[in-house]
């Protein structure tokens, strides 16, 4: 089953996970594309996969937060992607920059391999051509095609707190540092959660601040895998605009997110509303399904012992499209395999 063709005058956003990773890739018609983090498995970069099969040039890259489980791949991206011949072609690449330049310190912090490759990708493209640098201040308004993206996390002394401390040697929660974005096109809100999570670090009460109409979103990548510490009820309830917002989960196998018990994580986030969708379960790669699943939240509480027959054939996987009209129609959404649908016990979409 091969990727989903385009429809010309749509926005898209198609949400990865896992391999190991989360990938969120957007495209504002006609061709501006933004490749939010990374995600692989086997031998297959999934940005370089996706990006290639739609012939498309990245104009923004985006490393969200310092963790393994989002830069998969994104050193690759900046590699193919910043030919030394035709920088005038380079995307615009974001970051929160870590302290100093000790490779090993980094190391220390536990960062793993892909982490510390995609950093070292990003800062040799900032030495090398100043105007692809954005260091993702909070409030920055940044162009992708005709949308804004508007930069929501982290606050800006938490922000430098957090890299002080860091600096120091003392290790803390990379979340609390993780890059939410709004990306506005037409009348359309899509809210990019990223990692940022409430609990530690207050990061989605801060970006209230900002906007306080988070709530008024068409689709949100739901923050953190979904995790309960990274859910506020002001960012789920849906506005009389929206009144059936999409969300979409990327799962973290490793942490098993996310949850499914009542009143908490995935639980949570279906209580209020909207029509939620997960790009895969939260397990290894190797063991999500082979075909496209509807499955209620009763059946998803048990989610250890689904058996999918047959497994993934690998990329293109675990994956979840949605095309949205500039009209204000409704958003199409087209699921790959291994992707689940989050519906009601009677079979219709989730209330
Ligand atoms: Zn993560």
């Amino acid at each position: 089953m091969p990727l989903p063709d385009l429809t010309p005058d749509h926005l898209v956003v198609l949400a990865f996970g896992p391999g190991i990773g989360e990938l969120i890739l957007v495209r504002v018609p006609p061709d501006a594309w933004m490749v939010v983090d990374g995600c692989g498995a086997g031998e297959a970069c999934y940005a370089v996969e996706a990006l290639t099969h739609y012939g498309a040039r990245p104009r923004i890259v985006l490393l969200t937060h310092p963790h393994e489980d989002h830069s998969l791949g994104v050193a690759k991206v900046i590699d193919i992607w910043t030919p030394r011949d035709r920088k005038e072609t380079w995307p615009r690449i974001g970051m929160v920059l870590p302290p100093g330049d000790d490779v090993a310190a980094r190391s220390a912090d536990f960062m793993g391999g892909a982490t510390l490759q995609a950093i070292a990708a990003v800062e040799s493209r900032w030495k090398e051509s100043p105007a692809c640098r954005w260091e993702v201040n909070v409030g920055d308004l940044e162009l992708l095609g005709n949308a804004a993206l508007r930069v929501l996390s982290p606050r800006a002394d938490v922000r430098a707190e957090k890299i002080e401390q860091w600096r120091m040697g003392r290790t803390f929660n990379k979340n609390v540092i993780s890059t939410a974005l709004l990306l506005s096109w037409h009348k359309r809100r899509i809210l990019l959660g990223s990692d940022l999570v409430e609990e530690p670090g207050n990061g989605w009460s801060h970006s209230l601040v900002l906007d306080p109409d988070l709530g008024d979103h068409d689709l949100l990548k739901v923050p953190h895998h979904g995790s309960d510490a990274a859910l506020h009820d002001d960012v789920l309830r849906p506005r009389i605009r929206v009144p059936d917002p999409l969300r979409i989960f990327a799962p973290f196998s490793r942490k098993r997110l996310p949850k499914f018990s009542p009143g908490v994580g995935a639980n949570r986030v279906v209580s209020h509303g909207g029509t939620s969708y997960l790009t895969g379960l939260p397990r290894r790669h190797e063991e999500q399904s082979g075909r496209i699943e509807a499955r209620t939240l009763t059946e998803l509480q048990a989610h250890g012992a689904i058996k999918f027959n047959p497994v993934t054939s690998f990329f293109p996987d675990c994956y979840v499209l949605v095309s949205i009209p500039p009209d204000g129609g409704p958003p199409l959404i087209e699921q790959g395999p291994g992707s689940i649908h989050v519906v009601s016990p009677s079979g219709e979409a989730s209330p």
